[in-house]
């Protein structure tokens, strides 16, 4: 008989763990932008933006697999292939840019981000957007108010200033006005996705890192999911908007599904956090570890997977706007390259049932997308890098079945 697996899940994991969709997937298999469930059903992927290149990528799993069968040991040890990502990876940020820390997850670079604004500043108060969301650890929780004020949470910690998602900007520069010298930093996303796939206006972050350098803070910017080409117009989400920041964090894509994440910065900040306290991560920067990063960075770059992004992205978002015009359901259709959202509104108001009716039926036919935003009425839409432009006439067709 077939295990009961939810019942096992409940058993054995901790239930706050979520589940997606009304009938949850086993799935069992990955290539590319396909996944297989336990009856060998194959599913579109335009949900998971951790497999960027590709589930299982062949270039990915040889380099892995090569460097496991050689040698896997951490950073006390020199290493021409820590260096040689290193060099590749500080190759695509702006020249300001030049060091970096590797660690395991999102959540470990942006607490590190955080450990190196309050070494360089000496200060500690911060500023996030709302609805925001930087990780799992105590200290993201409090600057997460997408967490700290939903279900289970307990609000912002007295260090954490919370500025309403921008229309001028004008929020955020009275907040670092208000905090004067005690400011720390400014963290956001360069396309706030948890927040619902928003663009920020034009000159909004430009504002914002002028402030709250003038008051003494450094401004980092969590590229966990926006970064390595997926919105197709640049490389990284803060180059749209022609800013640079002070520190950039990275994750998720970058390990295609292995678990690396990575804070690049500059010189001066990376000086002051070397005060004599040794920074160390055991499994940060181990040497499979680099050669599967190196392996992604380098799939991204000779597939031309940003300017791929950016042509798909492009007919998606004509065929949602397409979509819009007959389905009164939709509200705005908004994102650059691969990382898109769909938000659905009736009479005014966010219609989160029917984001969830719609995600469920779209996975009973094939084709997997979630959702996101406060109110949980944004489809999101963020496939794996090689989402083909048939995939695409796929996705748009089963939405305008299910819609
Ligand atoms: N920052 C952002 C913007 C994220 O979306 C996430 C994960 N959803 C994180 C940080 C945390 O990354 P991780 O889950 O790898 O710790």
């Amino acid at each position: 008989m077939k295990k009961d697996l939810v019942r096992d899940r409940q058993r054995l994991l901790g239930r706050n763990l979520s589940v997606a969709y009304e009938k949850p997937l086993n799935i069992v298999r990955g290539s590319m932008q396909y996944l297989f469930d336990d009856e060998g059903r194959q599913y579109l992927d335009a949900y998971n933006n951790v497999a960027h290149v590709g589930h299982c990528h062949p270039k990915v799993v040889a380099a892995g697999q090569r460097q496991m069968e050689l040698l896997n040991t951490n950073t006390r040890y020199l290493s021409e292939l820590i260096l040689d990502y290193g060099d590749k990876l500080t190759a695509t940020l702006p020249e300001s840019l030049g060091v970096c820390y590797f660690v395991n997850s999102g959540s470990e670079a942006n607490e590190l981000a955080v450990r190196l604004a309050r070494a360089h500043t000496k200060a500690r108060e911060m500023i996030v957007l709302d609805h925001a969301y930087h990780g799992n650890t105590t200290t993201l929780i409090d600057l997460s108010p997408y967490k700290h004020n939903g279900p289970g949470g307990e609000g912002a910690p007295s260090w954490v200033h919370t500025v309403p998602l921008p229309a001028s900007g004008l929020d955020a520069t009275e907040v670092v006005a208000r905090i004067g010298p005690n400011l720390c930093g400014f963290i956001a996303e360069s396309l706030p996705s948890v927040a619902g796939q928003i663009v920020l206006p034009q000159g909004y972050l430009g504002r914002v890192y002028e402030a709250v350098r003038s008051a003494g803070g450094v401004c980092i910017a969590d590229e966990v999911q926006t970064g390595y080409g997926r919105i197709g117009t640049h490389f990284y989400g803060f180059e749209m908007y022609d800013v640079v920041p002070d520190i950039v964090v990275l994750g998720k894509p970058i390990g295609n599904g292995h678990p690396i994440g990575a804070v690049i910065t500059t010189r001066a900040i990376a000086d002051s956090f070397d005060n004599g306290m040794e920074f160390f991560s055991t499994f940060g920067g181990n040497n499979v570890s680099c050669a599967i990063g190196l392996a992604v960075l380098e799939v991204v770059q000779e597939e031309n997977l940003q300017q791929h992004a950016l042509s798909i992205g492009e007919r998606l978002l004509e065929g949602l706007r397409t979509l819009q015009r007959r389905h009164a359901l939709m509200g705005d259709v908004r994102g650059s390259g691969l990382f898109l959202g769909v938000e659905l509104v009736r009479d005014g108001e966010p219609a989160t049932l029917d984001a969830a009716q719609i995600v469920n039926r779209m996975r009973e036919h094939g084709v997997l997308i979630g959702t996101d935003g406060p109110h949980h009425n944004v489809l999101k839409i963020r496939p794996p890098m090689p989402f083909s432009a048939s995939n695409a006439d796929e996705l748009l067709s089963t939405l305008g079945n299910v819609l």
